[in-house]
């Protein structure tokens, strides 16, 4: 009998955002010090969808984690209100802070009903933007998809169908949005590979440790929350040391859930709190193999 039962090496990646203007960028730096202990494959950054501000933080702190403290960098880039020529000034930017990996993303469409007025309407465009820009040609593309389909998406078909047009416009990998429902994802899995999307795709999971952030992600990501899940929330949802073992302890579960499934990684929503994922790196580093 093989008795070799060496887990395969499953990638690990943690998204952060840039501080809230009550607090200085400079608060994310300890936050990326304790990270960095972790060994993720990658940092990535969000990029808020309105306003040059958003891109200047953004563009600080990758090129923080890059030149600062040695990590791979992915920057977060929606295009919804970009024109070409903002488009190329923000990659020529990241590149010239040694960042060659993007996330190429749509944003959300404002609430009101109106359409921005940018040179992009899909995250596909923004892929292909990029593919056919010179200098631009060893860049890393990551985009976006859901488990759970997009909230814009008015079937599976479309959905999928939109999907595997970006993924062949250059995308060399896959985030997904956050979910709580592995089978979702399994489901997910097996409709995208028959549709011939080959690229690895990451598992983002979030875990939750306090229920003003549930309320919200469900709200902000349309993820549906399983009753057991909200069951257990509900009870200790004003205990935070109690919301914080089983925020972390169903992220776990979730986590060896998908490594036993064969998940090519896991994007961990760290949202900003490096104990959290320390915790959780704790648990699951050897079901990881790392
Ligand atoms: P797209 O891939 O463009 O898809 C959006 C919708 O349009 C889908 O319904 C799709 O089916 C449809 N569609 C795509 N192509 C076509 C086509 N050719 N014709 C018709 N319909 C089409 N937002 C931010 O603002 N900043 C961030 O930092 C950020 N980070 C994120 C990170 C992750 C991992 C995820 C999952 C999302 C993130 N978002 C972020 C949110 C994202 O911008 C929104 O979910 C947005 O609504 C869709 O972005 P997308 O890139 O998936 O869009």
């Amino acid at each position: 009998m093989n008795m070799d039962i060496q887990p395969k090496r499953t990638g690990l990646s943690f998204e952060i955002f840039p501080p809230k203007r009550t607090a200085s960028v400079a608060s994310i730096y300890c936050a990326l010090a304790d990270l960095r202990k972790l060994s993720p494959d990658f940092i990535s950054v969000t990029y808020g969808a309105g306003g040059s501000n958003q891109g200047r933080q953004t563009l600080e702190i990758v090129n923080a984690v890059r030149n600062h403290y040695d990590m791979t960098a992915v920057a977060h880039m929606p295009c919804i209100s970009m024109t070409r020529d903002e488009a190329a000034r923000q990659l020529a930017d990241f590149r010239q802070a040694g960042v060659d990996r993007v996330l190429a993303l749509r944003g959300d469409l404002p609430a009101d009903g109106s359409i921005p007025a940018g040179d992009f309407s899909h995250a596909s465009d923004l892929v292909s933007f990029i593919r056919g820009l010179e200098g631009f040609e060893n860049f890393r593309i990551y985009a976006a998809c859901y488990p759970e389909r997009h909230p814009d998406s008015p079937d599976w078909e479309a959905d999928i169908r939109h999907l595997k047009l970006k993924v062949d416009a250059g995308v060399d990998g896959l985030i997904t949005q956050l979910f709580f429902t592995n089978s979702l994802f399994y489901e997910f899995m097996d409709r995208i590979r028959s549709a011939g999307i080959d690229v690895p795709v990451e598992a983002g999971i979030m875990p939750v440790i306090n229920s003003r952030q549930i309320e919200r992600m469900v709200q902000l990501c349309k993820a549906s929350l399983p009753e057991k899940f909200c069951c257990v929330m509900e009870k200790y949802r004003d205990n935070p040391e109690a919301m914080f073992q089983i925020g972390c302890a169903y992220a776990v579960d979730q986590i060896i859930d998908l490594a036993a499934h064969g998940v090519d990684g896991i994007h961990l929503y760290t949202m900003n709190n490096p104990l959290v994922a320390a915790r959780i790196h704790e648990s699951v580093r050897a079901v990881l193999g790392r």
